[in-house]
């Protein structure tokens, strides 16, 4: 553990948290998190679960109502033809991430990820004894993997890749064709085992649709793992439900190292999950058409700003402008010197109050992600005071 560092984002939150404990009226770019609430439904199924609550350890795996409850998620996406064997589930995505790397790693083994990335990647990495490779994938080239970098990565045989779409921190989402590129060079390597980190699958705008390699080359399910959680599309982070679908033995894996670990998840978070994926789907289709329309809003101001490209984010709720045309300038009225991404959002949160993430913590240090989920009005506020900083740059 004496390895393990701070996470950059909680370091920026806490400095926010700070400047506004001292009256400072800060504006929070920097967490993750949908802000929104779940609809009624799901605390009216919640509160239904309580009152007859058994009091009693769980499956590891889950209730069978939330194993279907996925089950038919899947299918809705294209991915019919699991069975809850398959099924297995975790204290959130994060959790599930963990028993993969459990299972699935030997110490030393390789993961390798498109960078940017999300950052626990790395520190989960660490934490198992495995070693990372990262494959650059800069804002040139949208911050996409392409076949050929794929191709090359896995001719070095790592265990396991983790792929991530739609993306944090990028908001990047594949489109059908890039998706069956890929798909097609990871059939062409049958060493390494897949596992799609899929969370933000029910936040894509434009219509550009949710496409796996699963979808793209079926034969890939039996190394493949499909990661999903409620945290983000269905507003509910603190509930911590993950879910996942995977090879037969794997899903036992997961059982068992369950089994050991947590025992279960609550009765009442599983009441509550059932509902959320089962019943009406309102709020997250609503939402996901309100982050489209901010992705527009973040969009629009970040184009004003000259040098300053972004490539197009399509899903999440995230932008990752390229900053480092700030590099070697100074904040004019403070003359505070920016040489890199992590001054940048240290002088941009002293200045304006803005705090967003540097994307060093991403592994794109000439870019910092912004975090847009907070209302409209700060929202503008924010892209404002950004405007003004890089304004003021000389
Ligand atoms: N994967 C990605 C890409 C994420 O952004 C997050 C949350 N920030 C997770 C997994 C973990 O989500 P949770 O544990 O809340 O389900």
């Amino acid at each position: 553990m004496s390895h393990a560092k701070p996470s950059a984002i909680m370091l920026i939150a806490e400095k926010a948290r700070a400047l506004k404990a001292q009256g400072r009226d800060v504006i929070g770019f920097s967490i993750g998190v949908p802000n929104f609430l779940p609809g009624e439904h799901v605390y009216a199924a919640a509160r239904e679960a309580l009152s007859h609550d058994s009091g009693q350890y769980g499956s590891g795996r889950g209730p069978e109502a939330l194993q279907d409850a996925f089950l038919a998620h899947l299918e809705r996406s294209g991915l019919p033809g699991y069975t809850r064997s398959n099924v297995c589930v975790g204290v959130g995505a994060k959790q599930v991430l963990y028993n993969l790397g459990q299972a699935l790693l030997d110490v030393g083994d390789t993961i390798a990820f498109p960078a940017p990335y999300w950052t626990t990647y790395v520190d989960m990495a660490e934490i198992l004894g495995a070693k990372v490779l990262k494959l650059p994938c800069p804002p040139e080239q949208n911050y996409k993997l392409t076949p050929a970098q794929l191709d090359a990565a896995l001719a070095q045989k790592p265990k396991l890749f983790l792929f991530n779409n739609p993306s944090n921190p990028t908001g990047m989402v594949y489109h059908r064709e890039e998706i069956a590129a890929l798909a097609d060079v990871f059939v062409r390597h049958p060493d390494t085992w897949i596992v799609l980190d899929d969370i933000y699958n029910r936040m894509i705008f434009d219509d550009v649709g949710y496409h796996s390699v699963l979808h793209a080359r079926p034969e890939l399910r039996e190394r493949t793992v499909v990661v999903d959680s409620l945290s983000k599309t269905y507003g509910m982070p603190g509930w911590r439900v993950g879910l996942c679908a995977a090879p037969e033995q794997v899903a036992k894996a997961l059982a068992t190292l369950n089994s050991n670990h947590i025992t279960s998840l609550p009765e009442v978070v599983t009441a509550a999950a059932v509902a959320a994926l089962s019943g009406p789907q309102d709020v997250p289709d609503a939402k996901c058409a309100e982050f489209a329309s901010k992705r527009d809003n973040v969009m629009a101001a970040l184009a004003e700003i000259p040098g300053v490209n972004c490539p197009r984010p399509e899903g999440a709720f995230y932008a990752f402008p390229d900053i480092s045309i700030a590099f070697g300038k100074t904040h004019a009225p403070t003359g505070l010197y920016i040489d890199n991404d992590v001054d940048f959002c240290g002088a941009l949160l002293e200045a304006k109050s803005v705090a967003c993430v540097p994307g060093s913590a991403f592994g794109e240090p000439r870019g910092m992600r912004i975090s847009y989920t907070c209302p409209d009005t700060q929202l503008q506020e924010g892209l404002c005071r950004i405007q003004e900083f890089f304004a003021e740059l000389r």
